[in-house]
């Protein structure tokens, strides 16, 4: 599933293709006729994301909210002044990185997807619009430069800006917005749980955002027993744990990975980021050597999720 990084990266490029654009809205596969027609010819005002939930607001009051879940994920495209992804999600399709139209996946190290080089200006005279839609496409967006197809999400619904609100009062906050409060917030709410902080966090009401790979990384980095019940953690290692979790996801939007080892754990290119054997330190490395002390990496079932963690360093 897609984690917060990733959605966040959508809102962003929704924004940038679409935002203040009046926008053809359909619903090729028909599901979502309704919710399409209630949309089609309105100007779409702001794309915002909280957790894994994306927002995006109409002129006249809807806004349409789609989760990704498991399977879904957005394709992009446009004339040569689109910039982007091509295809965001779904990451059993396309693993944690992002895809692009020359078949690349990810970006160089700190080099923003709008510094990716323009496509040949041939390609601006050949757009004449988005393809004929391939598969069950949930909904489509098109404005005057960019098209954005959905399939397979969990949630597309037009929903009211009350009914958006109610969402968001459903979740916990969102490192990724990291609001004042929000980090005080998250350390009083473990406080009050014997939860083990491993399922705290995967929890949405907890924290918004955080999946498997960030929760993995996030408790060795922090090298927290996953079994520690939350009120176990002092409120000073809730607040640690909650900037490591701002601090990594940030980096997650701005690479449009997740990568939580830093640079010297990395042999590749200087200046390019890791390859995917070397960006994280415990999630998929069961039965490795731990890069801190040399224990296997162990791999545990909690909560019919897999839970990657080095009980030598995770003692705490
Ligand atoms: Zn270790």
């Amino acid at each position: 599933m897609p984690e917060g990084h990733s959605v966040h990266r959508l809102a962003r490029q929704f924004g940038d293709v679409f935002e203040g654009e009046r926008l053809k809205v359909s619903s090729p596969q028909g599901r979502f006729a309704p919710g399409a027609a209630l949309l089609d010819g309105h100007v779409m005002t702001a794309a915002t994301a909280h957790g894994k939930h994306l927002f995006l607001e109409f002129e006249h009051g809807p806004v349409l909210h789609v989760h990704l879940g498991l399977y879904g994920a957005w394709n992009f495209g446009g004339d040569a002044t689109f910039r982007g992804a091509s295809s965001i999600g779904a990451p059993r399709k396309v693993g944690e990185r992002e895809v692009y139209d020359d078949g690349a996946a990810g970006m160089p190290a700190g080099e923003p997807a709008a510094d990716l080089p323009a496509p040949p200006a041939a390609a601006a005279a050949a757009y004449t619009g988005p393809p004929a839609p391939v598969g069950a496409v949930r909904v489509r967006l098109v404005g005057a430069h960019g098209w954005a197809d959905l399939r397979g999400a969990t949630t597309c619904a037009a929903i009211t800006g009350a009914e958006a609100a109610a969402v968001l009062t459903r979740l916990g906050p969102d490192p990724l917005r990291n609001l004042p409060g929000d980090r005080d917030a998250f350390a009083a709410t473990l406080a009050g749980k014997r939860t083990p902080v491993a399922s705290l966090l995967m929890d949405q009401k907890v924290i918004a955002g955080v999946g498997n790979v960030y929760r993995a990384e996030l408790l060795f980095r922090q090298r927290l027993n996953p079994w520690l019940p939350g009120s176990g953690l002092s409120a000073e290692a809730a607040r640690l744990l909650w900037d490591d979790a701002a601090a990594m996801m940030s980096d997650g939007v701005r690479d449009g990975r997740i990568i939580t080892t830093p640079p010297q754990y990395w042999d590749g290119v200087p200046g390019m980021l890791p390859d995917p054997e070397e960006a994280h330190f415990v999630y998929r490395r069961h039965g490795l050597d731990c890069r801190e002390c040399g224990t296997p990496v162990a791999l545990t079932e909690l909560g019919a999720r897999k839970l990657y963690w080095c009980p030598q360093c995770q003692q705490a």
